[in-house]
């Protein structure tokens, strides 16, 4: 098969080294090569496992301690597996250049123009045309791909990010993320890199206008770090799909000669924001597919994989940040939780290690009440 990928992040990149490979003929099509992206760059323990040995290979900071802040409360969460930060351009310079070594052909192109043609596709970049059987979208949230093989993201189901990289780290070991005063739809991150930390926010799209998300930005930087605002080329911002629990249900990821993963295809946890685990399992997932003759089952997998997950979150954001009519949001509480339950820790613990998900949490939490109380009531 001749396979035309859009999109060089990690999931095309993935994509493109495992169906290589299998002996395809691999196109993979990058419009900007090397390019920081808005990112705060964090690898979780499961996003590790789901990609390509980058741990070894590409310069990063460890992160062994989170540090929640939600108003005047903070805690700090000793990580049994820490999660790793990178410099995107570098991650995603180093998978692309695994997928290339694989045997994939990269198209530096700006892929303008998608057509149906017999039974494959037509794809022109840059006014070249390529005749491809496959075609895989992985050309990120405002994914062409998406657009014409399914429907565009509607507002309702993006989030706004805003944020700086400063250069310098505040901070080696520790990420810190602040919860907003209740109601606000997202949260507040600091994570230290090899050269700079990245400092950013992510909110709901037509929720706070991006004035407000900087003012937020501004306002923390002063207040933790005593920094006043940063210049405009230190400033970055960028959407990212974070879908409603009817969108994931109705959501069509696959077809006969195309298929959608990573942003492309929305797989972003709604509460966390969290992406490179999704676009990176979804790309392995998408390379089981390698020897099949269509492509249509893969929409099957990625929901018996990790569908109920991601509609999980989409169904707790709402509970996540807002809370119920008499019950604090659960963004409220955390900090005071975590500092004063053992237990809640360890969930924590296993939940930021990909080891607890969604799914069964609930459970979970109510099977450990008795002793989350009495942590809370007795001392940790
Ligand atoms: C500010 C911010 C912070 C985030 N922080 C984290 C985090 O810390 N941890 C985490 O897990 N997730 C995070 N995410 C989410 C994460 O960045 C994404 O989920 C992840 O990058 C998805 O990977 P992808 O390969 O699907 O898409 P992308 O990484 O977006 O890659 C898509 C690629 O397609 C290329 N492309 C697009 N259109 C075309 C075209 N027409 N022609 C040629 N090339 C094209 C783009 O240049 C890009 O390289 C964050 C997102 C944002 C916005």
């Amino acid at each position: 098969m001749r396979v035309g990928i859009i999109g060089a992040g990690p999931a095309g990149s993935l994509a493109a080294t495992l169906l290589a490979q299998s002996g395809h003929e691999v196109i993979l099509f990058e419009h900007k090569l090397g390019r920081e992206k808005a990112c705060g760059g964090g690898f979780t323990a499961r996003a590790l496992d789901a990609g390509a040995l980058l741990e070894s290979h590409v310069p990063c900071t460890s992160i062994t301690e989170l540090e929640l802040l939600q108003d005047s409360q903070s805690a700090v969460l000793p990580l049994n597996a820490p999660f790793h930060v990178y410099a995107r351009a570098e991650s995603d310079v180093y998978l692309m250049n695994q997928a290339t070594a694989a045997g994939a052909l990269l198209q530096v192109r700006h892929v303008t123009n998608l057509f149906r043609s017999g039974s494959g596709w037509e794809v022109i970049a840059d006014d070249e045309t390529f005749h491809l059987d496959w075609l895989i979208g992985a050309d990120g949230t405002h994914s062409r791909v998406r657009a014409t093989c399914w429907r565009p993201f509607e507002l309702a189901d993006l989030s706004m990010t805003f944020g700086y990289y400063l250069p310098g780290k505040f901070h080696p070991q520790r990420a810190i993320v602040e919860f907003l005063p209740r109601g606000f739809p997202g949260y507040l991150w600091s994570f230290p890199r090899t050269g700079h930390s990245s400092v950013g926010i992510i909110s709901t799209a037509n929720h706070p206008p991006t004035k407000i998300l900087r003012q937020y930005v501004d306002r923390f930087l002063r207040r933790y770090y005593g920094l006043p605002p940063p210049g405009r080329d230190q400033i970055y911002g960028a959407m990212v799909p974070t879908l409603r629990e009817s969108t994931l249900r109705s959501n069509c990821c696959a077809g006969e000669n195309w298929a959608l993963i990573g942003d492309a295809a929305g797989f972003v946890d709604s509460i966390t924001g969290e992406g490179i685990y999704f676009a990176l399992r979804s790309a392995r997932l998408l390379g089981l597919f390698a020897h099949e003759k269509s492509l249509k089952e893969f929409d099957r997998l990625w929901r018996q994989d990790f569908g109920e997950e991601l509609v999980r979150s989409a169904r707790l954001k709402q509970r996540f940040y807002y809370g119920g009519r008499w019950q604090r949001s659960y963004a409220e509480m955390l900090p005071s939780l975590t500092q004063q339950s053992r237990t809640v820790r360890k969930i924590e613990n296993e939940f930021v290690a990909g080891k607890q998900g969604y799914v069964g949490l609930k459970w979970r939490i109510v099977r450990e009440s008795p002793r989350i109380l009495a942590e809370l009531l007795f001392g940790r």
